[in-house]
């Protein structure tokens, strides 16, 4: 099962990539079946897809515009 395993860590290697949006769209395809024929680099696409909705729902949400021009202030005093 050596070769599957290669396999599985191109797969999350790339993984970042598809989630960054900086793959083709026949490397895209490839990790699609991939993750389709392996439970485990499907969950650790799952699980990274959503960290990053996450991630950007929090920053978008949680980030008062007054913190915002606060940061801003103090990095103009520098
Ligand atoms: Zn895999």
């Amino acid at each position: 099962m050596a070769e599957d395993k290669g396999d599985c860590v191109e797969a999350v290697h790339l993984l970042y990539h598809y989630l960054d949006g900086e793959l083709t769209t026949e490397r895209r395809v490839l990790i699609s079946q991939h993750l389709d024929d392996c439970p485990p680099c499907g969950q650790a696409f799952d699980f990274e897809a959503e960290l990053r909705v996450v991630i950007a729902q929090k920053c978008r949400e949680e980030v008062p515009p007054e913190l915002v021009e606060r940061v801003r202030k103090a990095l103009e005093q520098e």
